[in-house]
């Protein structure tokens, strides 16, 4: 990563944060040489693969479980950023895991735990939906289709 401003090669990074609706990573970056501060923007490549019970696979979508969640925490204190945070997180936690392949049923539990730590009601929320349906490795198909009103009983 070349300093804009001097070219030099080394630069340290002094703020991380994900991007909004995309899978990329906003960092703040200072020279080494210069000390001159810039932003650069990191696309997370996220190749994996999420492995339903039938076998088949589906492409793991960040937007996909940004917007479950968003429905599980509805009329909850977690918010849209908080959302996506966790979503990040979970994603990035794979992607430096070097994880290819995840099961919907290990996907699920780290919502879960995720959830949990972050809000009691929306952890509750979301294990309600999620217990209703008797195949639990289905949980990816059941986030990405919780319907706002189910959600709300
Ligand atoms: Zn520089």
């Amino acid at each position: 990563m070349k300093c804009p401003f001097c070219g030099h090669d080394e630069s340290k990074v002094t703020d991380s944060r994900n991007a909004s609706e995309t899978n990329a990573i906003r960092r703040r970056r200072e020279c080494l040489q210069c000390n001159k501060r810039f932003t650069t923007f990191e696309t997370v490549d996220i190749s994996l693969q999420v492995r339903k019970r039938d076998g088949s696979y589906e492409d793991f979508s960040l937007q996909k479980l940004v917007k479950g969640l968003d429905s599980a925490s509805r009329h909850t204190r977690i918010s849209h950023d908080q959302v996506r945070d966790l979503a990040s997180q979970i994603a990035n936690e794979l992607v430096e895991k070097q994880v290819r392949e995840i099961s919907a049923t290990k996907l699920g539990e780290l919502v879960m735990e995720k959830l949990h730590a972050l809000d009691t009601v929306a952890y509750i929320r979301f294990a309600c939906v999620y217990r209703r349906f008797k195949d639990v490795d289905e949980i990816m198909d059941a986030i990405y289709t919780i319907a706002p009103e189910e959600v709300k009983k």
